[in-house]
């Protein structure tokens, strides 16, 4: 069984006196700074100079300095930056500035695990990663709960680097939803392979292919993107909240003996063989290189010439009509 905490196992004492430098002022950093200093921790926030970050987090009433400021200040110096950027911010301003004793700490742990950067041996490495995106982890603590949070420590130099990171994931509220312990390498590999196979990916292709069954055999494709994309959620939420026979228990009994027999003829074997071959695709490394060259070739184009041809689609096109139905003030 994997170890789990909840909020009273928790104490905030020991890092109650300690500076946490959140870096970064977007979607993760917003919401746990806010929740952080509302639970009564010390937060300061590091940006770069010039961006739009700096006057909403001042208008929110943080204090803001450069990002070379506050890894001066801080003890724990939380990075909430785009992943991409980590490894050079990192090496022109959080680097020179760390000393013995600090921690390193992070929402996802791909920066350190595939060395985009090269942390000293004389830091704790820590990870607090909300499973919900900023917006729920604010609302969430506003709501007085919170998100849920897998942990770990890579590295623990001061001894102290789990009151560190279980201190922050209590801040951020997590503990009140849930803490699972887990490691640096199983966070990323198997956060990349939700997003790549099941998430992201694997629901999207999904969805795409199934409306292009239906339309490919002639009907009417306005009733193809309610059925194949609009209803998945409700179907979702019923897994997320009963689990998958919570689902099956709550549809009718064609969709649940229809679903039952062909859900295993469409998902089978051959799609489990290449779920497995992008999994060995991300632990072999061949991913990250790829994603890395492709970044630093073409920047955001990497993947804004795939969204083109979801642009162009006919799922797309239809989606956008049907959401001004449901949503009249939809734009997207
Ligand atoms: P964002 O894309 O929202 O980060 C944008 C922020 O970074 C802005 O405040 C921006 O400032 C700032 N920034 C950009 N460049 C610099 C720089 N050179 N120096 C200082 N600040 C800079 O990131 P996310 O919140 O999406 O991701 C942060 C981390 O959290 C990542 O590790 C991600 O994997 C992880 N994570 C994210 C989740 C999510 O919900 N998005 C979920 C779980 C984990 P400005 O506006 O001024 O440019
Ligand atoms: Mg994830
Ligand atoms: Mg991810």
């Amino acid at each position: 069984m994997a170890k789990t905490w909840k909020d009273t196992d928790i104490s905030l004492d020991p890092i109650k006196d300690q500076t946490i430098a959140v870096i970064g002022y977007g979607i993760q950093g917003d919401a746990q700074a806010n929740n952080m200093k509302d639970s009564g921790l010390n937060v300061i926030i590091g940006l770069k100079e010039g961006g739009n970050s700096w006057k909403k987090a001042e208008a929110d009433g943080h204090k803001v300095m450069s990002v070379t400021d506050a890894t001066k200040q801080a003890d724990i110096v939380h990075i909430l930056i785009p992943d991409m950027i980590q490894g050079q911010v990192y090496k022109d301003e959080i680097g020179p500035n760390l000393s013995e004793g600090k921690a390193l700490s992070f929402s996802h742990a791909a920066a350190i695990y595939w060395k985009w950067i090269e942390a000293p041996s004389n830091v704790d490495l820590i990870m607090i990663a909300p499973k919900g995106p900023g917006s729920k982890v604010r609302e969430t603590y506003l709501d007085n709960f919170g998100t849920p949070a897998i942990v770990a420590v890579e590295q623990d130099f001061s001894g102290k680097a789990w009151d560190r990171t279980l201190g922050i994931a209590k801040g951020i509220g997590s503990a009140r939803a849930g803490l699972i312990k887990t490691e640096f390498k199983e966070e990323v590999e198997t956060d990349w392979f939700g997003e790549q196979a099941d998430l992201c990916g694997g629901a999207a292709s999904m969805v795409t292919n199934a409306f292009e069954t239906l339309v490919e055999a002639g009907y009417q494709p306005e009733i193809a993107y309610f059925e194949v994309l609009h209803e998945l959620k409700l179907i979702v939420d019923m897994i997320q909240r009963y689990g998958i026979n919570g689902m099956w228990r709550r549809v009718s009994e064609t969709a649940r003996y229809g679903g039952l027999t062909r859900g295993p003829m469409v998902m089978d074997a051959a799609n489990k063989a290449n779920m497995k071959k992008v999994l060995t695709m991300i632990q072999d490394g061949t991913f990250n290189s790829e994603w890395i060259s492709e970044y630093q070739k073409n920047g955001k184009d990497a993947f804004d010439k795939y969204m083109k041809e979801y642009d162009e689609h006919q799922i797309e096109k239809v989606g956008k009509e049907m959401r001004k139905m449901m949503w009249p003030d939809s734009t997207e």
